[in-house]
């Protein structure tokens, strides 16, 4: 679990029309990405063209692994830029999934002074009330 601050609501994903497939994924503790039919390639975060063939009615979402590696990190441990809800130390990843696309999270039982770029990590999800799940990363 990710330590929050009570008292003080975590920010939500803003979901419409071009990804609210992907979140109800979400919510069933499935990560899911979205890809081009037509091209092959993999789309994150998912949108309502592809931006390789300009397809619009091509896109569907698949099964991700889940597995991937930190490319890049932030560590929050002061509050000058950190959200407010959050306990400090956090870090905000940046993941690499097997499938080559880019995804940001925060983590969850990794000690921040072990987050080092190219730690193998994979996705788990965390309940945060009825109607929000999200996702996480984790030592793999
Ligand atoms: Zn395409």
């Amino acid at each position: 679990m990710v330590d929050l601050v009570e008292g003080i609501p975590i920010l939500r994903p803003y979901i419409d029309a071009d990804n609210e497939e992907y979140w109800a994924a979400v919510k069933a503790h499935k990560l899911v990405i979205q890809k081009c039919e037509a091209c092959s390639r993999y789309l994150q975060p998912p949108r309502p063209m592809c931006p390789e063939c300009r397809s619009m009615d091509t896109l569907k979402f698949v099964p991700a692994t889940g597995n991937g590696h930190i490319y890049s990190y932030v560590i929050y441990t002061t509050d000058r830029m950190a959200y407010p809800a959050m306990k400090l130390p956090y870090a905000v990843v940046l993941v690499e999934l097997e499938e080559g696309v880019r995804i940001v999270a925060n983590t969850t039982g990794i000690d921040t002074e072990e987050i080092h770029i190219g730690m193998p990590v994979k996705v788990v999800f965390e309940d945060l009330g009825d109607d929000l799940t999200l996702y996480r990363f984790t030592k793999r």
